[in-house]
């Protein structure tokens, strides 16, 4: 570790924070990476305030589209070249496996370079008239974005807010989680390095009630874009509610993964095993309610914990390894709180349920039994690598207990009968369903949450109008004064 405290982006300037220092420590045996000298609410203050005049100024302001979108090209090829370098500081950052980094990584590029694309390639509408004008709709960028972002998956989510937001013409304050402030700060490299006009974007490291809450109340954040928790986003809707101002939520899940009879067992056990211990299960898409035909139960269940119990657990930068460590120590408490309830509530731990000796926040790959759908622990998003496992008899009971839920993320299903599929997925409260895969991405396809998993969709081509007010125009064509008020 270097002893200097890490500077931060400040409206295209790179200084030390004036709030209080950051540390990153390194998950895997937690010793100290680095210190950041974070932001304070003056330093977010300053950045809206530079947000504001760069979006405003014609530099940037009387961009064509294909112009702005060289910009994004220019932060993909960034991303792609520091690709690496991009991944270690993550992996060192939040202790997640290099070669999920590396995805990440790889992701956050094709984000830039995807919304470019569809920057060029959008068009504003011509209406149908119905009187003698012509009707335009346009859209327009909002102004300052507030991208508020948490620590599972840092540089894709970075990504996924500030690409469309840029795109459509904004300025962007990004505010990553305090568990995880150095890998924004490779993103602001990147964008520095792209030539974007200065001010345009700030990445503020520091503390989300202090940073996050002045990024949400200020007069001149025109919409905030967050990930993380319901709790947190209740609290940011609220406030947004003062000001009249949108939001979009990306919040937390409990996924239901389902497994009937007629499912190809190796392709299932599989995709359980990615879906809820990859990431160590700290994914707000993490398949943590298992629900197994009981024709197939005990056998199926006696499979799934003989593979999740020779998962290899251990450092993330080894290749071998596939479930790193937790983000913290206070985090793997919190994990281990929901263990010792499962246990309370009657729950049988059939793999898992401690922690890994030695250093590092390392938790073992936990599988949980003998608990219904209405047991805390089939309830609560645990965000760690903790599986409950349930037995349904029937589509209706199966449909019943998976939207018995207040989140409404995503779901896996398995089977080999596509019209059982169909019927199935068609009835469940979920934003994302995947059929006979789980956990894959395509930033091409929309993606958000129902009910307590958020409001809003990001991604795809429409992505971008996320960012923008709609405007219409008439275009008066007649030769005469308007009939009603004309002259006599
Ligand atoms: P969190 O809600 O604690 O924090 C998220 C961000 O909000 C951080 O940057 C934090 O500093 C900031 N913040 C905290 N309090 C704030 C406030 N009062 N005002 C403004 N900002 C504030 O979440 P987390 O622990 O960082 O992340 C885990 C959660 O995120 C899980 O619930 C997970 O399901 C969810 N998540 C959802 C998605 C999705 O796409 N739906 C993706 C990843 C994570």
């Amino acid at each position: 570790m270097s002893d200097a405290r890490k500077p931060i982006f400040i409206a295209g300037e790179w200084r030390p924070g004036s709030g209080a220092d950051m540390p990153s420590h390194f998950p895997g045996d937690g010793t100290l990476t680095a210190v950041v000298a974070a932001a304070s609410r003056a330093d977010a203050e300053y950045a809206i305030a530079a947000g504001k005049d760069a979006m405003m100024a014609p530099a940037w302001r009387d961009l064509k589209p294909h112009e702005r979108a060289k910009y994004l090209y220019a932060i993909a090829d960034g991303l792609a070249d520091r690709q690496e370098q991009i991944a270690q500081t993550q992996t060192r950052d939040t202790g997640k496996t290099l070669a999920e980094t590396r995805a990440l990584a790889a992701s956050a590029s094709a984000t830039f370079r995807y919304f470019g694309a569809a920057l060029e390639t959008l068009e504003d509408d011509i209406t149908p008239a119905r009187g003698d004008y012509l009707t335009m709709s346009v859209h327009e960028p909002m102004g300052v974005i507030a991208a508020i972002t948490p620590w599972n998956s840092p540089i894709a989510s970075d990504a996924q807010k500030v690409a469309p937001a840029l795109a459509a013409g904004n300025a962007v304050v990004l505010k990553p989680s305090g568990w995880s402030p150095l890998v924004c700060l490779e993103l602001a490299k990147v964008i520095e390095a792209a030539g974007l006009p200065k001010g345009l974007f700030s990445a503020l490291p520091g503390p989300g009630r202090e940073i996050g809450d002045a990024l949400v109340r200020h007069e001149h954040v025109a919409k905030v874009a967050f990930t993380g928790g319901t709790s947190t986003g209740r609290a940011i809707a609220r406030a947004a509610a003062d000001k009249l101002m949108p939001v979009s939520l990306e919040l937390g899940g409990k996924s239901p993964t389902v497994v009937f009879a007629d499912a190809d067992r190796a392709q299932a056990i599989a995709g359980i095993l990615f879906g809820i211990f990859s990431s160590s299960g700290q994914s707000c898409i993490a398949g943590s309610r298992l629900f197994v035909e009981r024709a197939i139960f005990d056998p199926f269940v006696e499979e799934l914990v003989a593979c999740t119990k020779a998962l290899r657990v251990g450092d993330p930068y080894d290749p071998a390894t596939q479930v790193a460590p937790l983000i913290t120590r206070e985090h793997r408490e919190s994990v281990a709180g929901h263990v010792g309830r499962a246990r309370e509530e009657g729950g049988e731990i059939l793999a898992g349920g401690d922690a890994l000796e030695g250093t590092g926040y390392y938790y073992l790959p936990t599988i949980v039994a003998g608990l219904d759908n209405q047991s805390d622990t089939a309830q609560r998003e645990i965000f760690g690598p903790v599986l409950t496992v349930m037995p349904f008899d029937d589509e209706d009971d199966l449909v019943a207990q998976a939207n018995d839920s207040v989140y409404g993320l995503a779901a896996g299903l398995w089977s080999s009968d596509y019209r059982k599929i169909w019927r199935v997925a068609c009835r469940l409260q979920i934003g994302t369903v995947w059929i006979n895969t789980y956990k894959q991405f395509s930033i091409a396809t929309p993606f958000g949450g129902v009910k307590e998993s958020g409001i809003g969709r990001e991604k795809g081509r429409l992505g971008i109008r996320q960012y923008m007010n709609q405007k219409s125009l008439y275009w008066g064509l007649s030769d005469n004064p308007l009939p009603w008020a004309g002259p006599a």
